[in-house]
């Protein structure tokens, strides 16, 4: 694997906008000198925050940390003062990099486009920081993770590799600049392969038919707005490939997204603290439902109790992170005695060797009448009745049973009863649901994870 930033300057690239966010455009090497006078001035810091507005500053002070060899973690910019002063706390940063004046408890640092600088020191050590993640907090609070630069080299070849992504391409996206997928496929992905970015500000259905892109990635809620939007949809027909991840991508919108584009989209899986690991690839079959196959380095294995066919999904390879900050505990144990790491998600593994994920351990494996369910199945029952767009299910505490499934769906024309029988026609009868609730909209976080605990009471 190549250090993290060798290619970042790419030879030739002298494109004016080889780099726009939010509509302002950057050369590369107007990139790597605003950068250069980002890691001049924080050269021997403990660690950098960021504040991750989805601007080009952003991007600048990223890189400029990358440069210098200083961990540095992103904060959201919309994030609670509580949130931020507990990641600038917990991570032990001194400075928070800004393109706009902010307080904050420690010291700030303005962040120029203009200002630039050489620099000219050798690339740092690949086992050193590359960055703190925090977690999306689904599952409780967020943890930091530390994530190497080979880590995050290793990732990005594995994903050029499934995906064909090289300089050829043009990235489009308009996802937070906080999480792994907007910030480390987002924009070190578009670097490390050469490859033009264009990030749009917001991730919304016309500006990504605006955009002139050949790759275009986006979290479920992304591809759902653009179905519904036919023709930003359509309009997306010439790209080379849709890419979705983050959070499982709904049948119905896999469908219309074929219907709509003629492509079938990417789907890909992923965590903080692995990076991305799984993926369907370029040259390969996409099923809607499935995340795909292990990426280039990665081991996957299933550990299901005796005779059933879904169970843990666990790893290794080296896009694994380095433990999480300040939480020897929680490191300790999310490996195996063994030293593969638990990703504490349910999933399963066809003949073929492509994976399917069922749902999150702490909150998606149903224990009904002395059966295990996972919720995702039921879900994806539900999604293949055509009535029906979005799908989560629970088990609810129940006397007799321990729990009963409960589904709450959001869907147009149908009534519980036959959405209940439409299940049972599909799966064996226990797994059918006992309550159906009908919302609006599923309660989703800003990469469209469904936020299970904000669900109405049964
Ligand atoms: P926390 O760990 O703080 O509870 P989180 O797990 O949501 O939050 P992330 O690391 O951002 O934080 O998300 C990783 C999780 O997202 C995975 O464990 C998995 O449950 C889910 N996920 C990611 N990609 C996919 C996908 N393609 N299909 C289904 N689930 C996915
Ligand atoms: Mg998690």
């Amino acid at each position: 694997t190549a250090p993290l930033l060798t290619s970042l300057a790419a030879p030739g690239d002298d494109r004016p906008d080889a780099l726009s966010v939010a509509g302002r455009a950057l050369s590369r090497e107007e990139l790597l000198g605003a950068a250069g006078a980002v890691a001049a001035r924080i050269a021997g810091a403990p660690v950098v925050a960021v504040r991750a507005t989805a601007t080009p500053e952003t991007v600048v002070a990223v890189v400029g940390a990358l440069l210098a060899g200083v961990p540095v973690v992103p904060v959201p910019p919309d994030s609670g003062l509580a949130e931020r002063d507990h990641i600038l706390r917990d991570s032990g940063a001194t400075l928070l990099l800004t393109g706009e004046a902010v307080d904050a408890p420690v010291e700030t640092v303005p962040v120029s486009l203009t200002e630039r600088a050489a620099w000219t020191k050798a690339e740092p050590d690949p086992e050193s920081t590359a960055f703190i993640l925090y977690t999306s907090g689904t599952t409780g609070a967020p943890k930091g993770a530390l994530i190497s630069r080979r880590a995050v080299a290793a990732d990005l070849d594995g994903l050029a590799a499934a995906w064909a992504w090289t300089a050829e391409d043009t990235l489009v996206h308009g996802l937070p600049l906080f999480h792994v997928h907007g910030l480390v496929l987002g924009v070190l992905g578009a670097l490390r392969t050469g490859s033009r970015l264009v990030h749009t500000g917001k991730p919304t259905p016309a500006a990504y038919a605006a955009a002139d892109g050949s790759l275009y990635f986006g979290v479920p809620t992304v591809w759902n707005r653009v179905v519904q939007d036919p023709d930003s949809a359509r309009a997306l027909a010439s790209a080379r490939l849709l890419v979705s991840g983050s959070a499982p991508l709904p049948a119905p919108v896999f469908r219309d997204l074929e219907r709509l584009t003629g492509q079938r989209p990417i789907e890909r899986y992923g965590m903080t603290e692995t990076l991305i690991t799984i993926s369907t690839r370029a040259d390969g079959e996409r099923r809607p439902g499935y995340v795909g196959t292990p990426l280039s380095g990665i081991s996957t294995r299933i550990a299901a109790e005796e005779g059933a066919e879904i169970g843990e999904l666990q790893l290794t390879g080296p896009t694994l992170f380095d433990g999480y900050l300040n939480r020897p505990e929680a490191t300790a144990g999310s490996y195996t005695e063994d030293g593969w790491f638990r990703t504490g998600d349910i999933a399963a593994v066809d003949p073929d060797g492509f994976h399917r994920i069922v749902g999150r351990a702490s909150t998606d494996m149903i224990k009904s009448g002395g059966y295990r369910i996972g919720a995702g199945e039921v879900e994806n029952a539900l999604l293949d009745h055509p009535a029906v767009r979005e799908a989560a299910v629970v088990g609810a505490p129940h006397e007799d049973l321990g729990q009963e499934i409960v589904a709450y769906v959001v869907a147009d024309g149908i009534g519980e009863q036959e959405l209940i029988d439409f299940v049972a026609s599909q799966l064996s009868v226990h797994k059918r649901p006992r309550k159906v609730r009908f919302l609006e909209a599923l309660p989703r976080n800003a990469m469209g994870k469904p936020q299970k605990k904000l669900l109405p009471p049964a």
